[in-house]
């Protein structure tokens, strides 16, 4: 057995072509500055070395912002530079999301001779008026003929994105958008619920009267046409928002809810390392300053057992796996009655079941699980 210690890795590319109107991510239209941001996360990369020395990388992830905008070369060059700086495992998942008005035939084997063997599709909806409303670049044909030519390429584990809970959305327009599953055999796919973000057109129109988003039991009778979808057609809801055919889960997000650490590069990039947490800087301008001096503009914070505890069970509760308790009392032993008090309440309200010694949230308790995480998050005063 390998003495290094599990890691993944996170790269975030900072452009898109177009400002969705529900996205609050950090990106930046202006495309000019991608030369110089490249050149600035391989020098980040570079600069960082050390903090992987312990470490095997098992997961790549190439992120953002939209990944695929960057050109071959530089993909590359940034690819290079992590396989040269840290040591990474032979059966590396190495995923890069890509938009689908970027996907071609001669794109695709470029992205697969890179090392790429794992696609995240951003289609979000097949429905053209879906799509304008979104402020997508792309349209429902261009959707469609991306994932034509994935299926004729070397590509197998392919997952993508939906956005469900869209104004004017219905049962019956989800039910087409999951039609596609089947259409092009996707065998993951995560299914977000469309929620208004600060500093986005979305929240500009709602704070103006001009937008109402979707009432709430809509929302949930959608999460539930799609658990039931993934019933029938043999998906397992692995967590709250993503769902995969048997071995498909993404490794990478997976290690991340598992508390594996992680090291990110580019604006906005979170890294962890167990004790700590820290973050870059979530703009663009400023982070090419400070790597041009040789800084990286990050800022942590070490994390409290509190802190720890928190991030466990918010992970844990949106697994199918639930939480489990035997670890909880060994690795939080000071936070136990005071969870074992707030289980019963979710058990007798019906929001959470107990197999064995796991807590896990079941139909009506998914539909809450913000509000029954923050019910169970403890302050740095208190462990119970
Ligand atoms: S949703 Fe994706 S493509 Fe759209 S602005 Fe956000 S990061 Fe860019």
């Amino acid at each position: 057995m390998s003495d290094f210690i599990p890691a993944g890795i996170y790269i975030h590319i900072p452009y898109c072509k177009r400002k969705c109107s529900y996205c609050n991510f950090h990106f930046s239209t202006q495309l000019r500055t991608i030369p110089d941001m490249v050149k600035a996360i391989v020098s980040e990369i570079e600069l960082r070395t050390e903090e992987g020395a312990n470490h095997t990388v098992q997961t790549i992830y190439f992120g953002g912002g939209t990944p695929s905008l960057l050109p071959i070369p530089a993909l590359a060059n940034l690819m290079r530079t992590v396989h040269a700086c840290y040591r990474t495992d032979q059966a590396i998942e190495t995923t890069i999301e890509v938009n689908p008005d970027d996907v071609s035939p001669a794109k695709l084997k470029q992205w697969h001779e890179l090392g790429f063997n794992r696609l995240s599709v951003g289609i979000q909806s097949f429905h053209d008026a879906d799509l304008r409303w979104m402020n997508r670049a792309h349209s429902g044909t261009q959707a469609r003929y991306a994932l034509d030519c994935i299926a004729s390429s070397e590509f197998s584990n392919v997952s993508i994105d939906l956005i469900y809970g869209l104004p004017g959305g219905s049962i019956e327009k989800l039910g087409e958008n999951l039609e596609g599953l089947r259409t092009f055999n996707i065998p993951h796919f995560s299914a977000y619920a469309l929620t208004t973000e600060e500093r986005t057109a979305m929240a500009h129109w709602v704070r103006k009267g001009l937008l109402i988003p979707e009432p709430d039991e809509d929302v949930i009778a959608q999460m539930d046409f799609i658990l039931d979808y993934c019933t029938q057609e043999g998906y397992e809801a692995y967590e709250i928002s993503n769902f995969c055919r048997t071995n498909f889960r993404s490794r990478h997000n997976s290690a991340y809810w598992d508390g594996t650490h992680y090291l990110g590069f580019g604006p906005s990039a979170h890294s962890y390392n167990g004790k700590r947490r820290c973050w870059n800087a979530s703009n663009n301008a400023h982070y090419l300053r400070a790597i041009h001096s040789g800084q990286i503009a990050q800022t942590q914070e070490m994390l409290t057992e509190t802190d720890c505890f928190n991030e466990f069970i918010m992970l844990n509760l949106r697994r199918a796996e639930g939480v489990d308790l035997d670890r909880l009392k060994k690795e939080f032993p000071n936070y136990l009655e005071g969870i074992l008090l707030d289980m019963r309440t979710l058990i007798a309200r019906g929001e959470a079941s107990l197999t064995g010694h796991t807590l896990q949230l079941t139909r009506s308790g998914k539909h809450q699980a913000d509000r029954i995480c923050v019910e169970l998050f403890r302050t740095n005063a208190s462990s119970s």
